[in-house]
């Protein structure tokens, strides 16, 4: 692959639609907010590339009144995509 400087390899970017589609994903594989159970969960901005488990992303609860402080849930663990379904929505 050759180098492109302005594209950010270890952090591909997620647009919109990609979102959606990862958020899906999550609903699908029955992920909840690790600190309130809650399924509302959204997708960051970015994808992350991990050697052991390929293209992961961050996931945040919406869900801030059951937050202690309110804030919404980074504490969340990066929820790794199958790399079928990381091709299917275009972020590899
Ligand atoms: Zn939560």
């Amino acid at each position: 692959m050759p180098f492109t400087p302005e594209l950010d390899a270890s952090q591909p970017a997620l647009d919109a639609s990609q979102r959606r589609q990862v958020e899906q994903l999550v609903r699908r594989a029955g992920k909840t907010c690790e600190v309130c159970g809650s399924g509302d969960l959204s997708c960051d901005e970015r994808a992350v590339r991990t050697i052991s488990d390929g293209i992961s992303v961050r996931l945040f609860c919406n869900n801030r009144k059951d937050h202690a402080d309110g804030v919404v849930g980074t504490e969340q663990t990066l929820f790794a995509l199958e790399e079928s379904d990381a091709h299917r929505i275009g972020i590899i």
